[in-house]
């Protein structure tokens, strides 16, 4: 009993990891993520790939702890998920299906949670107890720790930071239906989104307006540069983001918060910028905090799941 497997599951590949006790990856791993037919060879895939690999360090299932899994979408303390909608999964307990599969323990969590965990067990987090995560990616996603141990809530969504409501004046509708969302705004795409309708009726020049296509890395590189119009719409990002993660704050006191995900690698321009507007807005009790970038990158999430088992 001394390894354990660990599996991040996205919607076009599975990362997956071997882990020993001392928290060292021995090996990691991608396979494709088969999303036809509801999604019902995706597990199947995993538990065959495990079995591979197991063979391969000449394992044996009393040598595994368990498997931790990380979900892209909601899963209670048991296991439900409930509806994974870029898998085509509906709902169904993800930890009676794999222990079925493997006849091993399984212990499952949502992915950006686990990513949080991760984090924190393992990466920018080490040595707090109380962290909050937020990843900004295609979307925003986020995780909380307190005392240690994950927060799942009671269907498996807290800690989606990304869609508290900061502006309600917006006219746009988020992906998930809302109006007014923070993923509109401070994920890779709501940058863009933003870009696209500051330029349309802004005068400034922008050395933006020269490149074909605009990405939220562009945006970051020219707001450093000084850009006019990147730096506009950084300040927004990052306004939005101090106030949403004041709003936790005031419910969670953490001691850190971890900034992860593609949109992180812009580096230290977010802590910088997001903490002034956080402490700004946020409770003069829960003002003390450290911001930090996540350090673990794609690795977190199946750090996070084995950490289930740690
Ligand atoms: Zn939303």
């Amino acid at each position: 009993m001394n390894y354990i497997f660990a599996v991040d599951l996205g919607g076009t590949t599975v990362k997956m990891g071997i882990f020993n006790k001392d928290k060292e990856i021995l090996e990691k791993w991608e396979i494709p993520t088969r999303t036809i037919e509801g999604g019902k060879y995706i597990l199947p895939d995993i538990a065959a790939s495990f079995d591979e690999h197991m063979d391969m360090h000449r394992l044996s299932r009393t040598d595994v702890i368990g498997i931790g899994i990380g979900v892209p979408g909601p899963v209670d303390a048991s296991g439900v998920v409930n509806k994974c909608v870029n898998l085509g999964w509906g709902v169904f307990n993800i930890v009676k299906t794999m222990w079925d599969l493997t006849g091993l323990p399984v212990k499952a969590g949502n992915d950006a949670t686990l990513a949080a965990l991760g984090e924190t067990r393992m990466g920018s987090g080490m040595g707090y107890t109380n962290t909050l995560m937020v990843t900004l990616g295609t979307g925003v996603g986020g995780g909380i720790i307190i005392n240690n141990n994950v927060v799942h809530g009671s269907t498996g969504s807290a800690g989606e930071i990304g869609h508290i409501c900061v502006n309600q004046l917006e006219e746009d509708t988020c992906s998930c239906g809302k109006k007014g969302c923070l993923e509109q705004y401070a994920s890779a795409t709501g940058l863009v989104r933003c870009y696209k309708k500051l330029s349309a009726h802004e005068k400034a020049a922008s050395t933006l307006s020269e490149l074909e296509k605009v990405e939220a890395k562009d945006i970051f590189d020219a707001a450093k540069f000084g850009d006019e119009i990147a730096n506009k719409l950084v300040d927004q990002c990052c306004m939005y983001l101090g106030q949403a993660l004041a709003a936790v704050a005031c419910v969670t006191n953490p001691e850190a918060i971890l900034i992860g995900g593609g949109v992180s690698r812009a580096g230290s321009i977010l802590p910088e910028r997001i903490q002034p507007y956080f402490e700004k807005y946020a409770f003069h009790a829960c003002r003390k905090v450290d911001f930090k970038l996540a350090t673990l990158g794609n690795d977190a999430g199946i750090c996070g799941a084995a950490s289930l088992f740690l």
